[in-house]
């Protein structure tokens, strides 16, 4: 359990981090990214923080990269580069700077770690898990190969570094379908998201056979309250993540990973929106899309939203939490993620 009681009185000895309006004021371009969504009081409490991190970023040589679900104050005010899994992961590939900050779960942190093994990796909360990556483990991929042999296993990102270990190649959302369909055998194993197998099932000349996970934020959405909210704005688009299940999925205008969705409202530009999947997204985008005006069902991700602005500056400032990956295990995920990498810009996703 974190102690944020500790924390605090850490941070006090070392910063000034008291609301401070004028320093609000001073960091204005930051603000403009998020003034539709962050209020001016939250900004001057937000704003010491901001300043905090991105000054010991220099100093530690670190790079913050923030997941799509984090919250508009970390996500536009102290990210370096922002993005949904694969682009993280490819982005992990490229970092010069020595330590990287994650701003998201658990799993993505380690496939930082697993792609950069010479990097010092931190985890602001260790607790930020996933309730994908904890619904299967190793034995679980062998599991499914003892049911169905010679399947290749597809493992989304969304899984622990033994899990990616046990599995021939990764996937993410954006790319499910496409990497699926390159695999040479009819019968394609995917885990541990059984919504996203069964949409790509949907929409793939393979037989996909699943692993029983879910995401406690998308598995929530029914597809009877999307119609009922349509009834009553019929010119809504409606935009769902495709670990939604497929019958939200198919009350949807568009599916796809929170890149994707990203893409599609920018270039859409509907005059009413709503996006199925985490909260924070529709926040983030909210300020560079003034003439969308989106409907917020909110289904919050309690892990995510345990990475806090006050969690990066603890982490930073004390280098904790570093993530490990047992080097044989690392070499071996490593295989299956750099297999997604590399399957992904041959196929030009
Ligand atoms: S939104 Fe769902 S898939 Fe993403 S981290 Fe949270 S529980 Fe896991």
């Amino acid at each position: 359990m974190f102690d944020l009681v500790s924390m605090r009185a850490g941070l006090a000895e070392h910063y000034d981090l008291a609301p401070n309006p004028e320093l609000a004021a001073s960091m204005a371009d930051l603000y403009a990214r998020m003034d539709r969504v962050v209020s001016p009081a939250d900004w001057a409490i937000a704003a010491p923080y901001v300043a905090a991190i991105n000054a010991l970023k220099k100093e530690r040589d670190a790079v913050i990269l923030a997941h799509n679900y984090m919250t508009p104050d970390i996500y536009h005010g102290v990210a370096d580069f922002v993005g949904d899994s694969l682009q993280l992961a490819i982005k992990a590939t490229e970092v010069k700077e020595k330590v990287i900050v994650q701003g998201g779960v658990h799993f993505m942190a380690e496939t930082s770690k697993i792609l950069n093994p010479e990097k010092t990796v931190l985890i602001p909360d260790v607790a930020a898990g996933c309730s994908l990556a904890e619904s299967i483990t190793a034995a679980g991929i062998e599991e499914m190969r003892a049911k169905y042999p010679g399947a290749p296993v597809v493992s989304y990102v969304n899984t622990t570094a033994e899990v990616k270990a046990a599995s021939d190649i990764c996937c993410t959302s954006s790319n499910a379908l496409q990497i699926v369909n390159a695999m040479e055998s009819d019968t394609v194993i995917m885990t541990p998201d059984q919504y996203l197998a069964q949409n790509v099932a949907n929409e793939s000349h393979k037989n996909v056979v699943y692993w029983p996970g879910s995401c406690i934020v998308h598995e929530e959405y029914k597809a009877e309250d999307l119609r009922a909210y349509r009834e009553m704005v019929p010119d809504v688009k409606i935009i769902a993540h495709p670990e939604c299940p497929p019958s939200v999925v198919a009350e949807a205008d568009y599916s796809g990973s929170t890149s994707g969705i990203i893409k599609w409202v920018r270039d859409n530009k509907p005059a009413k929106a709503m996006l199925v999947t985490e909260c924070s997204m529709a926040s983030n985008i909210a300020d560079s899309l003034p003439e969308v005006d989106f409907a917020k069902p909110c289904n919050m991700c309690p892990y995510m939203k345990k990475i806090t602005l006050e969690k990066v500056l603890w982490s930073l400032h004390t280098m904790t939490e570093e993530v490990f990956v047992d080097p044989e295990v690392s070499d071996k995920a490593r295989l299956a993620v750099q297999r997604m990498i590399d399957l992904s810009v041959k196929l030009g996703i």
